[in-house]
């Protein structure tokens, strides 16, 4: 398997710190509004790739923080007369909410930064205790950037480059700094903001040092994967390293995987140029999975264009795949015989050629372009061969493959109501049949079962009527 790596702008061989492990962080988002679709992009992708490590059998222990306190949190708690955390609860829920309905299965850490302040305090008194850092006199701790030499070695800038870059740039407040080019680990409280008691000032860390202390403590002083969205390289993740490796003494992260920019009608996506969608609004119109594809239908590392045009296409080719398996799926079901012939089996060898296609396009640094081509392919092969005359074990077998090659990608090939409606009745008419029986207990099972698919049974004088919940 091979990955871009940005550290070195090459794709290398993926080999994990510690065998048939992967440590992955993604920087997740800042909570004080829905997210929008540029926030959902590294969201999919990042989990798109830790699906296939855990398809190639990799056990994946995967960090993704929200960034709990920030101007922007602190700005819209004001505005609204409650407190920041009260905002940022809020917008946590709905960003599970959207995550789920995008498929996006849950970290296996979500670490929000106003629940780690103390690590990153002791992280900023071994950098000070390491000359990497030095309080100001008003409280703000600084990292001193030119202490650490490799500054600048992700975003590949040099260190004089960007010393004359920064030489003019004065950033208010911070004329305390060493060097135009430190930056702020820990600052000093404004009126009105949520701080913590610290040895320097009553305060709140600045965003770099939350990833580098999270990652630190969830997943070790030295992780294989770190990935975000490419607007982070710089300066975000370079300052990370020189947190984190000034402090741990060891290489922070392994690969640095970046996803491209997203525009909206070839436009870069602002508020200020009325182009600016939340996944929410999206879900109005379409199944997220729609979304899904048409993120993968792109290499992630190339700028994507959201256009209505494009979605429309996505919809449609999403369609395609879901409209094979449902096929499939009652061919499967309405199979006069069981098993598979010779011819079907020999059908499904060649069916192989389609599951290595699509491998070796994820091998090539998570190519899901090609590997849903490799998916279309296979549903070509599927609507050619099979018939009403193909056996349970070929429709079926097919079926897994859709089903299984799709679910690497987070796609859901069946529908839920697709499986649900048929299978509904089979189980209310058993039901039916084990109450005649006097089998309650078979009958109690099969009500509990329908509602822990979320359908609920009610007995009438008509019969029994059934609902989604
Ligand atoms: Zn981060």
């Amino acid at each position: 398997m091979k990955l871009f790596n940005t550290l070195t702008r090459r794709k290398e061989e993926f080999v994990p710190l510690e065998e048939g492990k992967v440590r992955m962080y993604v920087c997740g988002p800042t909570v004080y509004n829905l997210i929008h679709i540029g926030n959902a992009r590294p969201m999919i992708i990042f989990d798109t790739v830790r699906r296939y490590m855990e398809y190639k059998g990799y056990e994946v222990n995967f960090v993704s923080n929200f960034t709990d306190v920030d101007d922007k949190i602190i700005k819209k708690a004001i505005e609204e007369g409650v407190s920041a955390q009260e905002v940022s609860e809020r917008y946590i829920a709905e960003c599970r909410k959207d995550m789920d309905a995008m498929n996006v299965k849950p970290a296996t850490t979500n670490p929000q930064a106003t629940q780690e302040i103390n690590g990153m305090i002791d992280m900023i008194q071994t950098l000070i205790d390491k000359g990497y850092a030095y309080p100001a006199a008003d409280g703000t701790v600084y990292f001193r950037v030119k202490k650490f030499k490799e500054y600048g070695k992700l975003s590949h800038k040099n260190l004089d480059d960007l010393q004359s870059g920064f030489r003019s740039l004065q950033v208010s407040g911070e004329d305390q700094k060493e060097d135009p080019l430190d930056f702020v680990l820990w600052k000093p409280k404004k009126e009105g903001e949520p701080s913590w008691l610290s040895p320097w000032c009553d305060g709140r860390p600045g965003w770099h040092i939350e990833c580098s202390v999270m990652a630190k403590k969830y997943l070790g002083d030295e992780i294989d994967i770190h990935a975000g969205g490419e607007d982070l390289i710089f300066p975000h993740h370079e300052n990370e390293i020189a947190q984190s490796e000034c402090c741990n003494g060891k290489i922070f992260a392994k690969y640095w995987m970046h996803n491209g920019f997203l525009n909206i009608d070839n436009r870069k996506m602002s508020k200020s140029l009325g182009n600016f969608r939340t996944v929410r609004e999206i879900s109005e119109q379409y199944d997220l999975q729609v979304l899904r594809f048409f993120m993968l239908n792109a290499h992630y590392r190339s700028p994507l264009n959201f256009s209505a045009d494009l979605m429309e296409a996505a919809k449609n080719a999403l369609e395609r795949i879901t409209d094979a398996a449902a096929n499939l799926k009652d061919r499967k079901n309405a199979a006069q015989t069981e098993s598979a012939t010779d011819a079907e089996k020999e059908l499904l060898t060649q069916s192989q050629e389609f599951v290595k296609k699509f491998e070796e396009a994820m091998d090539d640094d998570f190519n899901t372009a090609d590997a849903l081509a490799a998916i279309f392919e296979l549903v070509k092969f599927a609507n050619t061969n099979v018939s009403e005359e193909s056996s349970a074990e070929f429709a079926g077998s097919l079926l897994d493959t859709v089903v299984k090659l799709c679910d690497v990608l987070g796609l859901k090939a069946v529908k839920k109501e697709e499986i649900l409606d048929k299978e509904i009745e089979d189980l209310i008419a058993e039901r039916q049949e084990a109450r005649k029986a006097k089998n309650f207990a078979r009958a109690d099972e099969i009500r509990d079962e329908l509602l822990a698919k979320g359908i609920i049974l009610k007995d009438t004088r008509e019969g029994v009527k059934w609902k989604r919940a």
